[in-house]
């Protein structure tokens, strides 16, 4: 993992899922923590080489691969831990992300990997969106909602850390159906990215860009052609079944999904997209024969 710094505070390890780094004289933020103590570990073996100080965590969202490694962090250093609101729950019952994404049954054994769940981490500050002084850090953090329920994007000396309020081209194009919770929120946490005053946004995946408001649109526009294809497959079903669509969708993306935990996460995101539809009032749904089916609203273009 390189460490390329972004201005004289900013700083980002570079690798599938980027670990941010603030310097403030002696203190020192990681901005997530990697999905698990082996990266933490090389992490903190170039901040020490680099005579870098390690003082504060603060994690964007609840999603394993961006603190899987903060449990390690918290065993081998003294951190104050910053976490947004409803997402601290899940950092401390990471058992949360297996339960909802089983649809609230107990998961089964193979749910419980490093991919949706990582160890707890103690929480020292629940945050919410405003601006924060604490310990010589000046920060403004931002509610964007959409990938996950109460991500939390921060501003730092000029640059934010988005989490992954949005992805880079690549990023998208390689994920096919991007993991959402809502895509109608996704989309608004898109627009709002774009009136965010920064020299420059780091995303969870993907690297540092002055002019990331191209790939922020890159996003919303991928967003848009996602739910056009999903309602031109329901009109053209007329009443199709949650699980059709969930199939569809994953055929028409060709999509490799052998694995309970992968279909989980493509039925939930493919859910996201559904949301939005229904938020827009262009689809209807209904229980029919046991089934949740959707159809397009009529009158509406
Ligand atoms: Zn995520």
């Amino acid at each position: 993992m390189k460490l390329i710094q972004i201005n004289s505070n900013c700083y980002y390890f570079s690798g599938p899922v980027n670990i941010g780094y603030i310097h403030q004289e002696e203190s020192g933020m990681i901005v997530d923590a990697g999905i698990d103590s082996q990266t933490m570990k090389k992490v903190l073996k170039k901040l020490d080489g680099e005579g870098l100080p390690v003082t504060h965590l603060f994690i964007t969202h609840a999603h394993s691969d961006h603190y899987g490694g903060g449990s390690y962090l918290q065993q081998d250093r003294t951190v104050y831990t910053f976490a947004p609101y409803y997402e601290e729950a899940i950092l401390r019952n990471p058992s949360i992300e297996p339960l909802y994404l089983f649809g609230g049954n107990d998961p089964l054994p193979e749910l419980r990997n490093k991919f949706l769940e990582g160890n707890s981490i103690f929480v020292d500050e629940v945050l919410q969106e405003g601006a924060y002084e604490r310990d010589g850090f000046n920060f403004t953090t931002y509610l964007l909602p959409g990938h996950s329920y109460y991500q939390l994007g921060l501003k730092i000396q000029d640059c934010l850390y988005a989490g992954d309020a949005y992805f880079s081209e690549e990023q998208l194009h390689k994920h096919k159906i991007p993991f959402l919770t809502d895509a109608h929120l996704a989309i608004q946490s898109l627009y709002k990215l774009k009136g965010i005053q920064v020299k420059g946004a780091l995303p969870g995946h993907g690297e540092y860009e002055e002019d990331f408001h191209d790939t922020v649109d890159a996003n919303i526009a991928y967003y848009h052609e996602l739910i056009h294809m999903l309602r031109a497959y329901i009109e053209e079903e007329e009443l199709v079944s949650h699980e059709d669509v969930v199939a569809h969708m994953c055929t028409m993306y060709q999509i490799k999904v052998d694995q309970l935990s992968q279909w989980l996460l493509f039925r939930t995101a493919v859910t996201a997209y559904i949301i939005a539809l229904l938020k827009q009032e262009q689809v209807g749904y209904k229980i029919h024969d046991y089934r949740w089916v959707f159809y397009i609203k009529e009158g509406e273009a």
